[in-house]
């Protein structure tokens, strides 16, 4: 038992989503990160099913993705299109941090802090994107290109709305 046992509820949940939620807003704690995909074929979305003939998404969830959704809404991942490259390089906004003493430590991992490394948090629907870009830069800065240093992991307070990835510079 600490002074904490039984303070987490549903509402101090809620809040605490909401809270960063707040953080992760695209103005907020966020930068720009900007995500290279080595390939232009069609990175197709791993959360919805695709319509082969409208070459789009279906709008119903595969029931395997990270993001549930009901069917007939736009799914959070691909935003409708089925697949999530459009281009070779994509911005999406994310908290990063290049200092490890402010990492979070949330999921399974321990986290070694080696020089070189940074921890970004985002939104769980950006994972797939993530997953798939070859390399990434921070803010615009082309002189310190980042490769991925493990899937992201998704996290939250019983459930999984973020995603906590750990970045290497090449
Ligand atoms: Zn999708």
């Amino acid at each position: 038992m600490s002074i904490f046992t039984g303070i987490i509820s549903q509402q101090f949940k809620e809040i605490y989503r909401q809270a960063i939620d707040a953080l992760l807003e695209d103005n907020a704690l966020t930068i720009p990160c900007t995500l290279k995909y080595g390939s232009t074929k069609p990175i197709y979305c791993d959360n919805c099913e695709m319509d082969p003939i409208a070459n789009r998404s279906s709008n119903i969830y595969n029931n395997t993705g990270p993001n549930p959704f009901e069917d007939n809404t736009i799914c959070p991942v691909c935003l409708g299109k089925g697949f999530i490259n459009s281009n070779n390089t994509e911005t999406i906004y994310m908290a990063v941090l290049f200092n490890g003493a402010g990492w979070l430590q949330w999921g399974s991992k321990t986290v070694q802090i080696p020089d070189g490394m940074a921890q970004s948090i985002c939104k769980s629907e950006l994972s797939s994107r993530i997953k798939n870009a070859d390399s990434i830069i921070f803010n615009g800065d082309e002189s310190n290109v980042y490769t991925l240093a493990g899937d992201p992991e998704l996290v939250g307070l019983g459930d999984t709305n973020y995603a906590i990835t750990m970045w290497k510079r090449q």
